[in-house]
């Protein structure tokens, strides 16, 4: 179970949805972040937390 804490940021594991890829974001991110295999967005910024576009993995508190 995941505790959603207040504006903190944290690194994330994410799964690309297209292909399967797993790499690591920040989930602050203030550009985007493409999927180092097929290119796929996988985090969009929205000026303070990102975005994710892809499949959460695993939370890097
Ligand atoms: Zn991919």
């Amino acid at each position: 179970m995941r505790t959603e804490r207040k504006t903190r940021s944290k690194f994330l594991r994410v799964k690309c949805m297209d292909c399967e890829n797993e790499q690591i974001v920040f989930d602050h991110a203030s550009t985007s972040v493409k999927c180092a295999v097929c290119g796929r967005t996988l985090v969009e910024p929205r000026g303070g937390k990102a975005e994710i576009k892809s499949e959460i993995v695993e939370v890097f508190e």
